[in-house]
């Protein structure tokens, strides 16, 4: 089936012959709580599924994708710095280059934030993430190969600023990894992550 959400949706409930309340009923016994006004409004196109407990019940959900904003006084070096370290500690160690890869990205990148880094260290840094994806079981590596050069060309005056000086007065900054979303209080709260490989 193709089309619009609520087309497919009103579509996929006709030819099941369910019911809102039966619908509703699945849905609970999932533990996926959604009102019959929900499902009335998402199959007539007056609504969209947005919490993350709707979100659940087309199969979706908060964590797919993402995008992380920080202002122009964020130091890039240690954005590329804590992705690659995070992908690294996330990293399952099934295929060794992904391991590899994202750690000799990391260590090159610690000695630009450091200050003993410079011109041939970004070229090992690239070399890290260009070789992790190699034998890859899933897109975790991918994602540093991608992000990783990416971040370097597209600020590479900063990149170019750190050589042989580290970073001087740049600020700590976390990545705002989410461990769960309280739907009642609209808040979320952050894991730091693996702290050990
Ligand atoms: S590519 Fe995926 S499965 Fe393989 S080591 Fe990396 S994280 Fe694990
Ligand atoms: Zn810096």
């Amino acid at each position: 089936m193709s089309g619009p959400f609520h087309v497919v949706l009103r579509d996929a409930i006709r030819q099941r012959g369910l019911p809102l309340q039966r619908l509703r009923a699945h849905l609970a016994e999932r533990g996926i709580q959604v009102g019959i006004a929900s499902l009335s409004d998402w199959q007539h196109g007056r609504a969209w599924p947005q919490q993350a407990n709707s979100l659940r019940a087309i199969g979706s959900g908060l964590g797919s994708g993402g995008f992380i904003v920080y202002d122009d006084t964020a130091c890039m070096v240690r954005v590329a710095h804590m992705f690659a370290k995070f992908l690294w500690l996330e990293s399952c160690n099934q295929c060794s280059s992904c391991k590899v890869g994202t750690n000799q990205s990391m260590i090159y990148l610690q000695k630009l934030i450091e200050g003993s880094g410079g011109e041939t260290d970004i070229e090992f840094v690239i070399e890290g993430a260009m070789m992790a994806p190699h034998g890859n079981r899933c897109y975790l590596p991918v994602e540093h190969s991608l992000s990783c050069p990416s971040i370097i060309g597209n600020f590479s005056k900063e990149f170019i600023e750190h050589y042989g000086r580290g970073c001087e007065g740049c600020r700590y900054l976390m990545l705002p990894k989410i461990h769960d979303l309280d739907e009642a209080k609209h808040k979320f709260t952050y894991s730091p992550g693996r702290h050990t490989p």
